[in-house]
């Protein structure tokens, strides 16, 4: 069932399917993601089940504001002083969780994953459910993520119980995900569009970068060496990439003199529009291209996020 975002009537129908125990994708101004009451372990199995997600990956829930943040996770000075630098947006605290929180949202773990996304209909929708939702995104665990409603529905369709529709996704890759449970080590668990030089401003300190890690128990699966990725080889270049029959090539902005199977993620050198064009471009050259080569942005601000998933996707 796919549900409009204009339509109130449709919101609640969807927020009836969440109080239900149901599943629904939900569109944020990250990616889609699949989203059930975070409250309700039988529901958030479901997400599981769905997606293919292993139950060590522990899933972000999602609450309106601090004061609901405030309710199932133990906030600290840095948390407060970046929400108010960012929140609502692009950008996840992992936090220690309060009782209230089951197991299988944190896998377990002590702490918990919270954003407060920014996108209007995730919010309206927010509000009329009234409950914490976790959401992880909305493909199948490992693939590329949704950046609009047909990407759900191709690949999630029949597994889930119905779709809000909100158009295009306006950041295009997954939210910065921050490690703020000791307070001395802040950490950058995932770059995403809150760049980790603005971050680091607002805390007066340097991010720490998670060592490789166990990849039997990653801290964040987008952590994973191989993750976001499609069907297709990809593989990464810098200045120059020489043609090859039959293979794609992926620049950050129009080339000059493009060719056949040329193809750009910005008009004209914007990280921002790169990002938002990078999944949705990966999926359709996906559906007919075995190799595509793709450049590297400069590695600073939302550019820092494309090159880690353009990385993973390049890593089989
Ligand atoms: P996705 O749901 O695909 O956007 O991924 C959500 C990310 O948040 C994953 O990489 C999770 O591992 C990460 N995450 C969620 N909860 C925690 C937690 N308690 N500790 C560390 N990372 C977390
Ligand atoms: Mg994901």
């Amino acid at each position: 069932m796919v549900f409009s975002a204009s339509q109130n009537s449709d919101l609640k129908k969807a927020a009836e399917i969440i109080l239900a125990g149901g599943i629904v994708a939900v569109p944020t101004e990250t990616v889609y993601g699949l989203a059930a009451n975070a409250l309700n372990p039988e529901a958030v199995r479901k997400i599981f089940m769905a997606k293919g997600r292993p139950f060590i990956d522990p899933l972000i829930v999602h609450v309106l504001d601090f004061a609901l943040l405030e309710k199932i996770a133990e906030p600290n000075e840095s948390a407060r002083r970046l929400y108010e630098a960012f929140c609502p947006g692009p950008i996840t605290f992992v936090l220690n969780k309060k009782p209230c929180i089951p197991d299988i949202v944190s896998a377990g773990k002590p702490t918990v994953a919270v954003r407060m996304p920014s996108h209007k209909t995730m919010r309206k929708f927010m509000e009329i459910a009234g409950v914490p939702l976790s959401a992880p995104s909305a493909n199948p665990f490992g693939y590329v993520s949704p950046t609009t409603a047909a990407h759900v529905e191709a690949q999630l369709g029949d597994k889930i119980d119905a779709i809000i529709d909100g158009g295009s996704c306006e950041c295009g890759v997954e939210s910065t995900i921050v490690m703020l449970s000791d307070e001395s080590r802040p950490m950058l668990l995932r770059p995403g569009p809150v760049p980790r030089a603005e971050i680091e401003k607002v805390l007066g300190k340097k991010l720490i970068d998670p060592k490789e890690k166990n990849p039997a128990h990653p801290t964040a699966p987008g952590m994973l060496k191989t993750h976001y990725s499609p069907r297709a080889k990809v593989v990464l270049f810098g200045d120059f990439c020489e043609a090859e029959e039959g293979a794609a090539r992926v620049f950050f902005t129009r080339p000059k003199n493009p060719q056949n199977g040329d193809f750009w993620l910005s008009e004209n050198s914007d990280p921002k529009e790169a990002a938002r064009n990078l999944f949705g471009l990966l999926r359709s050259l996906d559906c007919s291209y075995k190799k595509i080569f793709c450049q590297r942005l400069p590695n600073e601000g939302v550019g820092e996020a494309v090159n880690d998933r353009l990385s993973r996707a390049a890593e089989k």
